[in-house]
């Protein structure tokens, strides 16, 4: 099904305000959702609607939050989302950390007991606006997908990592992955008809890697349910050991730092937290070298010979760039599971006239 960013962007925002969002929370929701879309991560966009709104409805996620300070000093702030939709209180906490930042030269926000922060890419985009460097660590208390390096048994989540650097004129950097092989929503997209997952990203509980998805919701629909404990398998993590390391150091600093804890089989909530840190380069950059030498570089280490002849060498951020510009000109393609389960979503809370929103 191919659906253009406009009318979908405004149909989400449609079924949050249904559902008892406010119409500015909703719309942030739809555009945070759409942008992942947007960018290429489906796993992070649109698809997530059926299961925020079972979120709303169970009260693992609350309407109209402010995020509250717990601590803060001019450099770091402690802040607790208090469920708040992640669009949300992403956007606030985030916009802490560059005020903190743009003053001081260096800021550290801890953000305990947010609701999911989708794609963190668009958070690192937020400091970029604002010419600064961020680096996110997430984890997610209340969820246990992924199996730690030469273990089988589920003991963390996907737990992203990301790094934005602004470039001025150029095009920034974004370095934004989860250090699990394959994110979770991208296990859901496969298992509701999308793109399937790359071999052995996944594993069974009998320790066999697979590919098949499966091996984390076993039989159920999981376009309409937030069940993924019903396999009996886990998601491996990316680069093997250190990978594994990398996401028990964002355990250690999105959840044991934060407050908000660490992923466990008795967390009542399925919640993000995240550290981040914020740096000004116009503050550090005494000698003003920065954006030359960045620039400089980039160019050289995009001049590797190809591995396959006629192929670009990409920075991170570039995929993302060329997706956006042909989803935002030739519309989203979604799979007709994830469409229908959204349109069955608008029903239940209530919205009429659904027809004519998608084009092939
Ligand atoms: P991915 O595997 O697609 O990797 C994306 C990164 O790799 C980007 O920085 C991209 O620019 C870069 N990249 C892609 N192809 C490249 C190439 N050919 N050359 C150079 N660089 C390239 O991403 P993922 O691990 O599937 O994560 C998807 C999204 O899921 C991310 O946006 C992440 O923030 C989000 N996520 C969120 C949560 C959460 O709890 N909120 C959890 C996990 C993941």
């Amino acid at each position: 099904m191919l659906i253009q960013v406009d009318p979908l962007r405004s149909m989400v925002a449609d079924i949050f305000a249904k559902a008892g969002c406010s119409r500015g929370e909703s719309e942030r929701i739809a555009r945070h959702l759409a942008s992942a879309n947007l960018t290429g991560h489906d796993s992070h966009g649109v698809i997530r609607v059926p299961r925020y709104i079972s979120w709303l409805k169970s009260g693992n996620l609350r309407a109209g939050q402010t995020l509250s300070v717990v601590s803060e000093t001019d450099v770091f702030t402690v802040v607790d989302g208090n469920r708040g939709f992640g669009q949300s209180i992403g956007e606030q906490a985030v916009q802490l950390g560059i005020n903190k930042a743009l003053k001081c030269g260096v800021s550290i926000v801890a953000l305990r007991q947010s609701g999911h922060l989708g794609r963190i890419g668009d958070w690192a985009e937020m400091a970029i606006e604002a010419g600064l460097i961020s680096i996110h660590f997430v984890n997610v208390a209340g969820s246990l997908l992924v199996a730690p390096f030469g273990g089988v048994s589920r003991r963390m989540s996907t737990n992203p990592v990301t790094i934005g650097i602004p470039l001025g004129d150029s095009e920034p950097l974004i370095l934004d992955f989860a250090t699990s092989r394959v994110a979770e929503g991208k296990v859901l997209v496969a298992a509701t008809g999308g793109k399937p997952l790359p071999p052995n990203s996944l594993i069974t509980g009998d320790g066999q890697p697979t590919d098949d998805p499966k091996a984390l919701y076993g039989d159920v629909d999981p376009a309409r349910t937030n069940d993924v404990r019903a396999g009996d398998g886990a998601i491996r993590t990316m680069g093997e050991h250190k990978g594994s390391g990398l996401a028990l150091i964002c355990e250690m600093l999105a959840g044991a730092l934060t407050g908000g804890g660490c992923a466990g089989p008795d967390k009542p909530y399925i919640l993000n937290g995240m550290l981040s840190i914020y740096i000004s380069p116009d503050h550090l950059d005494t000698d003003q070298v920065f954006l030359q030498e960045a620039q400089q570089y980039i160019e050289f280490f995009k001049t590797s010979n190809p591995a396959k002849p006629g192929d670009d060498v990409l920075v991170p951020g570039d995929m993302e760039r060329q997706r956006r510009a042909d989803r935002t000109a030739n519309g989203i393609e979604l799979p007709d599971d994830v469409w229908s389960a959204i349109l069955d979503t608008a029903r239940d809370v209530g919205l009429s006239n659904l027809d004519n929103l998608a084009s092939s």
